[in-house]
């Protein structure tokens, strides 16, 4: 009873605020947990919606939700964000005077503030002589990840936060991350110190978001493709990211060169240059961004609406989180690679100067076989993150142009039964060998030729194997336990195939011939604006146009997403505009005559 009052009071307050009718998946159980104030930690994809899972409860909560966050940039984007709904929010940080500073922390205890943005090393300085206890809420942790030592941001900093439930034993705390990795998460629970807390995990998938991978088909072909992506998203944002400084360097000269105006960033420019060129691009000014890996952090642009990878990315996970600052705010979004033996080259002498070659090496093979992959890709990437992914996706360019395919279950069966009856001891090759009874030495010595799966695969070839198992991997069939000398295991999925449970398709292996030639993807047909179309680029013109007024990015006006519901019921008074998803009371109130006059122009 209790409990669903509750609730009807938060989804009330969703609608108020954000505009939102519906909580998406995992919100409601965990806003419920932290007004229980229970410890709790939340494990979402970037654009999953984990900003609304401490800010609903915060706005709810008697006083004031302390929020811990790495980066100004990211803390200044939340508050604008916050205060656009109606939401009074402010940040202490190193780029206010001291007086500044003092004069949020004073609003903030008298309760003036519903969520105070902080870095971890203020907070812990805040602590010795500051109370918490006494006006505080509870303790949000954003970017958790950073608290971990196995994760790729440590922040020696964050170690510190530990301290929070030293002190305030009974203050709930909630640790947020896009991070998915187990130990990772094992980590964060026990460097908080965080009391029997309650995990949520969400799925991983990003479904909006389109993935192609193509290999390079030379600079001409290429940069005609690129224009084409750029074409077909008039007006919008995008990154292209390169392996090097002077490949972005390059990239962005031979855009500027076409009269497509882009900019450059790497951690060769100055500070300054690096602060004006992510403003640009986060303000809108600058629409396209040619980058390294070192762009991307501190930004929480939600209108990006496609990433190109100019070069293959040094592993899957890198890949993923690049690939991810597209379509945050969930309105369709294009993600392109182009791959080369080049890149490949490239990045194994990275890993040799490195010199902790062993597992980035398994990785980039990962890496490597995901770009020639013949299964949907989603499926391969979800199941490298060990999720159960079991359909194809539709919106990969796998699926949309497959490969033949043939009933797979029994060459599945063969391997996955060759590696039960060696005890999973043996690795992708030695496998093979045993299928196809091979007769060198070492499998005499280990015994395997007596097992009775020995010598059943003698029909295919070793290509041919290889290119079955190398699928078997990427739908999640089969795993590699890099620690135990990379020898395959059944996955619990793989265990339901072998005991025939579950089926599989697989890419019909087509042997090379010296004349064959692979098709190339189609590429989508840059299509004519249509009335929709002319009415979403208004409405952005529109946004824009404030967003320059207002003085703050054009995605916290309004986001993509709800101007394509706004397209799509053209909402013409007051009323009807107020119903549109993503459109709250304060911003209902602002800007409905503005845009409801526009839209009745084109109805
Ligand atoms: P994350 O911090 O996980 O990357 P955000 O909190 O920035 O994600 O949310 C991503 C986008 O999804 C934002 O535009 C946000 O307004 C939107 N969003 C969040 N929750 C909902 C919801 N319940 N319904 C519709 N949109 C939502
Ligand atoms: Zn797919």
């Amino acid at each position: 009873m209790k409990d669903s009052s509750f609730i009807t009071k938060a989804k009330a307050l969703l609608r108020k605020f954000y505009g939102y009718d519906e909580f998406r998946q995992g919100q409601e159980e965990i806003i419920s947990s932290i007004a229980s104030r229970r410890d709790t930690v939340v494990l979402m994809p970037t654009g999953g919606g984990k900003s609304i899972c401490y800010q609903l409860p915060a706005i709810i909560a008697e006083g004031c939700c302390i929020v811990v966050s790495p980066l100004i940039s990211l803390m200044k984007d939340q508050v604008s964000a916050l205060e656009a709904n109606g939401i009074p929010a402010a940040a202490v940080h190193s780029g206010n005077t001291d007086i500044a500073n003092r004069t949020v922390m004073e609003e903030a205890y008298r309760g003036n503030i519903k969520l105070l943005y902080m870095s971890p090393e203020r907070l812990v300085m805040e602590m010795q002589h500051n109370d918490f206890s006494r006006w505080a809420s509870f303790f949000a942790i954003d970017e958790a990840h950073c608290i971990s030592q196995w994760g790729h941001d440590f922040r020696p900093e964050y170690a510190e936060l530990g301290a929070i439930k030293m002190r305030y034993p009974d203050m709930p705390v909630i640790a947020l991350t896009a991070t998915a990795d187990k130990l990772t998460r094992d980590d964060i629970v026990e460097k908080l110190h965080l009391k029997n807390p309650f995990t949520y995990i969400s799925s991983f998938d990003r479904p909006n978001i389109s993935i192609s991978v193509m290999p390079n088909p030379g600079k001409k072909e290429k940069m005609k493709i690129i224009e084409r992506m750029i074409d077909r998203h008039p007006g919008d944002s995008g990154i292209i990211y390169c392996l090097s400084r002077k490949g972005a360097e390059s990239m962005s000269a031979e855009l500027n060169l076409r009269g497509y105006e882009s900019t450059v960033y790497h951690a060769g420019l100055s500070p300054h240059e690096r602060d004006t060129a992510q403003n640009m691009f986060i303000s809108g000014d600058t629409k396209i961004v040619c980058a390294t890996v070192a762009f991307g952090m501190g930004i929480d642009k939600s209108d990006v609406r496609w990433v190109i990878h100019n070069n293959m990315p040094k592993n899957i996970e890198s890949y993923y989180q690049e690939i991810g600052r597209a379509g945050r705010d969930g309105a369709p979004a294009e993600a392109l690679m182009f791959y080369s033996f080049a890149d490949v080259a490239a990045i194994q002498k990275f890993i040799e100067e490195s010199g902790k070659p062993g597992i980035d090496n398994t990785k980039l093979s990962r890496m490597k076989e995901f770009c020639e992959s013949h299964v949907c890709r989603r499926r391969v990437l979800l199941s490298y993150f060990n999720e159960t992914f079991d359909h194809d996706c539709h919106n990969c360019d796998v699926c949309l142009d497959p490969p033949e395919r043939i009933d797979g279950s029994t060459i599945a069966q063969m391997a996955l039964s060759a590696m039960i009856r060696t005890n999973e001891k043996a690795g992708i090759t030695m496998l093979i060998d045993v299928l196809r009874g091979s007769a060198r030495s070492e499998i005499f010595e280990r015994g395997f030729d007596k097992i009775k799966t020995y010598g059943v695969g003698r029909g295919r070839s070793f290509a041919e194997w290889n290119f079955y198992m190398s699928q078997l991997l990427q739908l999640g069939i089969v795993d590699i336990a890099y620690a135990e000398s990379n020898h395959l295991k059944a996955t619990p999925y793989g265990m339901q195939v072998l005991h025939g449970k579950a089926s599989v398709q697989l890419a019909k292996y087509i042997p090379p011939t010296p004349t064959a030639k692979a098709s190339p993807r189609k590429a989508k047909e840059n299509k004519p604006a249509n009335p929709a179309e002319r009415l979403f680029l208004a409405l952005k013109e529109l946004r824009s146009k404030i967003a320059k007024e207002e003085n703050i990015p054009p995605y916290l006006v309004f986001s993509d997403k709800t101007l394509l519901e706004m397209v799509r019921h053209r909402p013409t008074t007051l009323m009807s505009f107020n119903s549109i998803n993503g459109v709250g009371e304060k911003k209902s109130l602002k800007y409905w005559s503005r845009f409801t006059a526009l839209i009745k122009q084109f109805t």
